[in-house]
């Protein structure tokens, strides 16, 4: 019996649900449960690769399209083109930048589609593919918690030919994967910067009401900065913790990740390093050139924003810091060796 390598990755709890096997496997082997539930090593069952072993052809696909297989970058920044501040005209998490980059690029058809997060009342969230420009601000605003993208691309992959990914550094990592080593339909990858995120349950029953003392339904906005999680209500008020208090709780995979800026984006957007209302932009290919061009004239720009790619810098050497040990120490129980990984 073949042995996928993913299996080591799911059995160590390592695995980051970004659904990018979900997508890839050529016999539909894998599925994945509601909102990648996956946590205890021990119970599989909300995470179905059950079905691996009677469909699973043996075809490694998977192995080849994993980003936690794959393994990371010392330095996320090598590829970095250009850093730029920017904003749009959609209010979305920050400067609305992802959402602007894919609204005009489906009104301009230049993309097919682009799968985003929607959530409703209680912050439960849904994935959506969007192939309307007018739908993309449905997904704007940042879920704390994680839904795995990539799994939605499984039928548009056969429908679509030019297809945008917005994602986590995760799921960034595994389109670039699933584009070098499967199906070249994915033309544009717009990765977030991430530190961690959260199981649904955990942010619903345990960070907002019991470390905030918030009830869910009453929040309007969910945020990191300035050293503290932050929740926003509809009655006007802001609610703080510091970081400390809530960083431990994030999924376990994410305390193995070592990529904070999307290194494998074509464009990386996130708020560090900009004043507040503004994203920051890394162009890092040809393809992130190519596209960012298409819409730049939709965008406004500040020179010299501050604090500046110092910021971070820093803060992506200070999840290396915490975080790189944590994934050697995993890599090196795994039953295979990748080459690259686990770091380059
Ligand atoms: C879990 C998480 C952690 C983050 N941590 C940082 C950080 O430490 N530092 C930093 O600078 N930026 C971080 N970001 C990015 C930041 O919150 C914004 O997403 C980014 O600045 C883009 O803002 P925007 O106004 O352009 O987004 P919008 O225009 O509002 O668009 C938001 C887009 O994000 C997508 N999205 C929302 N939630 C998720 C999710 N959970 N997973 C995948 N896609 C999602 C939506 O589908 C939508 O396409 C994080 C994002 C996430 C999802
Ligand atoms: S080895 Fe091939 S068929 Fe088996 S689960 Fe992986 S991708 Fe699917
Ligand atoms: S490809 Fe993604 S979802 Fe599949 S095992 Fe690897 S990390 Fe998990
Ligand atoms: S910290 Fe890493 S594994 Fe966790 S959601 Fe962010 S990119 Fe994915």
């Amino acid at each position: 019996m073949v042995h996928p390598k993913i299996m080591d990755v799911i059995n160590f709890d390592v695995c980051t649900a970004c659904g990018a096997c979900v997508s890839a496997c050529p016999a539909g082997a894998i599925t994945m449960g509601k909102a990648a539930e996956i946590r205890d090593p021990d119970n599989l069952e909300l995470y179905t690769h059950g079905a691996a072993p009677n469909v699973c052809e043996g075809c490694l696909t998977c192995s080849r399209i994993c980003p936690v297989v794959d393994g990371y970058y010392e330095d996320e920044f090598a590829n970095v083109r250009s850093f730029l501040a920017a904003k749009s005209n959609i209010a979305g998490q920050d400067g609305g930048v992802t959402s602007a980059i894919a609204r005009s690029l489906l009104r301009q058809g230049e993309i097919d589609c682009v799968v985003g997060i929607t959530m409703n009342e209680k912050w439960e969230t849904e994935l959506e593919l969007f192939t309307n420009a007018e739908d993309v601000e449905k997904a704007k605003g940042t879920k704390y918690t994680y839904d795995s993208v990539l799994s939605a691309l499984r039928d548009p992959f056969n429908e679509y030919e030019k297809i945008a990914v917005i994602g986590v550094p995760c799921q960034a990592h595994g389109a670039r994967l699933i584009s070098e080593n499967v199906n070249d339909k994915i033309v544009l990858i717009i990765g977030l910067l991430c530190m961690e995120s959260f199981y649904h349950d955990v942010m619903q029953e345990k960070i907002i009401p019991e470390i905030m003392g918030v009830n869910i339904a009453d929040v309007k906005k969910m945020d990191f900065g300035k050293g503290k999680f932050w929740a926003y209500t509809k009655d006007g008020e802001e609610h703080s913790v510091k970081i400390a208090e809530v960083a431990p709780h994030a999924r376990n995979p994410c305390h193995h990740c070592n990529d904070y800026t999307s290194v494998f984006a074509d464009i990386s957007v996130g708020s560090v390093g900009t004043p507040d209302g503004w994203n920051c932009v890394l162009i890092r290919t040809d393809a992130g050139e190519k596209y960012f061009k298409m819409v730049e004239s939709e965008l406004e720009f500040m020179e010299d924003p501050k604090p500046g790619m110092g910021l971070i810098e820093k803060l992506a050497n200070m999840k290396h810091g915490n975080n790189s040990e944590h994934y050697r120490e995993v890599y090196e129980k795994f039953s295979f060796e990748c080459e690259g990984a686990p770091f380059r």
